[in-house]
């Protein structure tokens, strides 16, 4: 709620024309989260992250370096939650912005990694599941820009 809040003063209001989901490898965070454990207070942050594992289960069982590729998961899943929101759906609608961008942070290396989230596609495909644009606030936007 509290990133939500932020997000959404940030679109409609400030008129942000980015929003980066940042991970990073080596993350304690990804590394808690893949032990099935009672974390205590941390359950419900971790159960996210969980989530994303589950999601991506049989490509993440696959591999070795699955710590690596969870964190890069759950950049793109949380990006994907971003995507979902109606002020993101309804601005983007009427100006193009924001564009949502998805990166990792190497601590090894000190290098940046942009995932390419494909948003535009993303976009497109979230929306026939998640399509919050159809309010009378957007039609009516619509109607003045012509
Ligand atoms: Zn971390």
């Amino acid at each position: 709620m509290n990133a939500a809040s932020a997000i959404e003063y940030a679109v409609s209001h400030l008129k942000v024309k980015h929003i980066i989901i940042y991970g990073h490898y080596n993350c304690g965070g990804i590394k808690a989260a893949m032990l099935p454990e009672d974390l205590g207070a941390m359950n419900p942050w971790l159960r996210n992250i969980r989530d994303v594992y589950r999601l991506h289960r049989e490509e993440l069982d696959a591999i070795e370096d699955e710590h690596l590729r969870l964190v890069e998961l759950n950049v793109q899943e949380q990006c994907l939650n971003v995507i979902k929101m109606a002020c993101v759906q309804e601005r983007y609608l009427l100006d193009g912005y924001p564009i949502v961008h998805g990166w990792v942070f190497d601590l090894r290396t000190g290098g940046l990694i942009d995932l390419n989230i494909d948003f535009k596609n993303i976009l497109a495909d979230i929306q026939k599941i998640y399509d919050l644009t159809d309010s009378e606030r957007v039609v009516n936007a619509r109607k003045k820009v012509g």
